[in-house]
């Protein structure tokens, strides 16, 4: 899907209190790019990804996934679309810590009502190395093998399009790097559009796109 995001913006709060946390960012995303953006703590990264992905809504400026305007959907329309269509990797990986790695996996499909299809999450586990750990519990696997679950629940509706927000942020720079090197691998191999946060400017060189932001102020790093 083409994505394009017009002068969005986000301001928190009113008056004298009030944070621009983005300001008029405008970026389109082709199917099939790998884009990267960097910023310092509190630049604006996490709150131009949740307007991008439909997690909120901004103060003002437009979003349009095919030339559809999806900030004017409905909730549930919208939150069926996001099930359907993207993917959302955190940093603190958030999976259900009395659910196994299975079920934290096939969880999204259950709240669409959808079978899982077995045969894809069994490559898709297998792909991220985690095939033999899918019984147990988050607890006891490690920052690594959790994150990996998280992509893996991330990817089990099959969306075109993924987010992450610092996915590697909690992680050491070994299973750091085993991630980004699964998420690059998955976003050439299933051909998904990748739209990553990352602090390491290592990862964000590996995109075919680069952003920076400060000051909720967005820019494309040119070559
Ligand atoms: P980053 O992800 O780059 O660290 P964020 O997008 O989380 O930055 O935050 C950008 C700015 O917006 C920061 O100044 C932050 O304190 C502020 N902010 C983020 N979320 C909220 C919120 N829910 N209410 C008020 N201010 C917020
Ligand atoms: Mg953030």
């Amino acid at each position: 899907m083409h994505i394009e995001a017009k002068e969005l913006s986000k301001i928190y709060g009113t008056g004298e209190s009030h944070v621009t946390a983005l300001d008029h960012a405008s970026l389109e995303i082709m199917p099939g790019d790998f884009v990267s953006i960097m910023g310092p703590s509190g630049s604006g990264k996490s709150t131009l990804l949740h307007l991008l992905s439909g997690l909120d809504h901004p103060t003002s400026g437009s979003l349009t996934y095919d030339g559809r305007d999806i900030y004017s959907f409905r909730d549930k329309e919208l939150s069926a679309f996001r099930r359907r269509c993207i993917g959302f990797i955190f940093q603190q990986f958030n999976l259900l810590p009395v659910l196994t790695a299975r079920e934290n996996i096939i969880m999204p499909l259950l709240l669409d009502k959808k079978q899982p299809d077995n045969a894809y999450l069994d490559q898709l586990t297998k792909l991220l190395g985690i095939g033999d750990r899918l019984t147990h519990l988050p607890h006891e696997l490690s920052g690594g093998q959790q994150q990996r679950v998280a992509i893996a629940r991330a990817l089990a509706a099959q969306p075109e399009i993924i987010f992450a927000d610092e996915p590697t942020g909690n992680l050491d720079s070994k299973s750091g790097g085993e991630v980004i090197d699964m998420l690059e691998s998955i976003q050439k191999e299933l051909g998904k559009t990748l739209v990553i946060i990352t602090h390491d400017n290592r990862i964000a060189g590996r995109a075919d796109r680069q952003f920076m932001i400060t000051d909720g102020i967005l820019m494309e790093v040119t070559a």
